[in-house]
């Protein structure tokens, strides 16, 4: 039996991991729950049927309401950042589910993986942010980061049973977003709506966002630096509307090796939990008949500058990774809200780097501050565009 705790429980990766667990009831069990709070009444019912031990909610007040809903025997509550980290530390799991989103899930995600547990990793800002420390600390442990995103989850498949010194490149494979065919002079008026209705995946709001602005592959580029310890040189990525092949490991003789599979993130999840045995699918199988047709093609950087803003911060290092993630939260956020325009994303963010600092960022806490700070002053500029 696999104890499990979740972060982000109730989220679209949160609910198809508990559709997993449901699934083979033998072979998971819940330890510990987390979540923002927004929604309580769900998260009573989940407390109802997967019994965890303990549940920590950001939310204080959400925390009070979870314990009127619950009759006794209750699991232990706990609040606000530091509840979410003592969850992820003391409650007794082999696995911690890291699917909060954005930095909200850095402090959590560290205390799991200095606590000796196994990483199912989903949140990738976490990485983006700490990709250093993170995985020197994993390697301290002999702790394992496992992707769950499925394009690492393919790069990963594509990995076993080969020399790493073979690889010659990475071929991350991205659907291109709700506006690959939307002409470039039409992204100015684009609505929330518009950027919402993603093609391939059904997925949180605000990688869904990322996905139409290309931010997710530059994200992505990051944490498959991080994961797979590789130059970003080394990583290409190539559009691919189906979303069917889920990314490719290219290697020295020319061989290409792809994962393919339907768009369904039970498959990398489900694989992440069963590593490195497989089990059936409970979901829809591929059926490459139906799908017909799989298409490939160049991103466009100048239409989509996010892509080209995370290689330059990636390439930069030290902190500059860190104000890129914080400045795209901060702009994805003002742009739900609907207060600044879709390629407003961009510009804050390259504007955000601008002012960067250049510094070494040597330990977590420099990391929050640097996240932090980088926040207060998006925040300010979005004042300013909005006024
Ligand atoms: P979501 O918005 O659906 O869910 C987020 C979860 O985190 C919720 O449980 C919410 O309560 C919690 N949360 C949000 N902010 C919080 C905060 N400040 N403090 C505590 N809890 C907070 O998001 P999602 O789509 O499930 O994505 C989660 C992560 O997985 C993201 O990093 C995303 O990039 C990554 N990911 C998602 C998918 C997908 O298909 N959804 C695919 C690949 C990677
Ligand atoms: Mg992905």
């Amino acid at each position: 039996m696999k104890r499990l705790t979740l972060l982000g429980a109730t989220g679209s990766i949160g609910l198809r991991t508990l559709e997993i667990v449901s699934s083979f009831p033998e072979e998971f069990q819940v330890a510990g729950l987390a979540a923002r709070g927004s929604n309580v009444e769900l998260i009573a019912d989940l407390c109802r049927k997967f019994s965890p031990a303990a549940v920590a909610l950001l939310d204080r007040g959400a925390v009070d309401r979870l314990s009127r809903l619950l009759a006794p025997p209750r699991p232990e509550l706990l609040a606000g950042p530091e509840g979410l980290v003592a969850l992820a530390r003391d409650a007794e799991a082999d696995v911690i589910v890291s699917a909060l989103v954005g930095a909200a899930g850095l402090l959590p995600t560290m205390a799991g993986i200095l606590a000796g547990r196994t990483v199912a990793l989903a949140n990738k800002e976490t990485l983006v942010m700490a990709g250093n420390l993170m995985t020197a600390a994993a390697r301290r442990r002999g702790v394992k980061l496992l992707p769950v995103d499925s394009e690492h989850s393919a790069i990963f498949q594509c990995l076993v049973g080969h020399n790493r010194g073979d690889v010659h490149r990475i071929l991350l494979t991205a659907s291109g977003g709700p506006f690959r065919e939307t002409p470039r002079a039409r992204l100015a008026t684009v609505t929330v709506e518009d950027a919402l209705r993603h093609p391939t995946w059904k997925m949180g709001a605000k990688i869904t966002i990322d996905s139409a602005t290309l931010m997710n592959k530059g994200l992505e580029i990051i944490e498959a630096r991080w994961l797979f310890d590789l130059t970003p040189d080394r990583v290409q990525v190539v559009v691919h509307p189906q979303s069917i092949i889920h990314s490719m490991v290219e290697y020295i003789d020319g061989s290409v090796i792809a994962q393919l599979g339907v768009a369904d993130m039970g498959v990398p999840i489900l694989y992440a939990l069963t590593y490195p045995e497989r089990r059936p699918t409970p979901a829809a199988r591929l059926d490459l008949t139906r799908v017909g047709q799989l298409t490939f093609f160049e991103p466009d950087t100048e239409k989509f500058p996010c892509l080209r803003l995370a290689r330059t911060a990636l390439e930069h290092g030290s902190a500059a990774p860190v104000v890129l993630n914080a400045a795209n939260e901060i702009a994805v956020a003002a742009f739900l809200e609907r207060r600044i325009g879709f390629n407003d994303i961009a510009a804050l963010i390259e504007r955000a780097l601008g002012d960067a600092r250049t510094d070494d960022v040597a330990s977590i806490e420099e990391c929050v501050a640097v996240d932090v700070e980088t926040r207060a002053r998006v925040r300010t500029l979005v004042e300013g565009r909005t006024a």
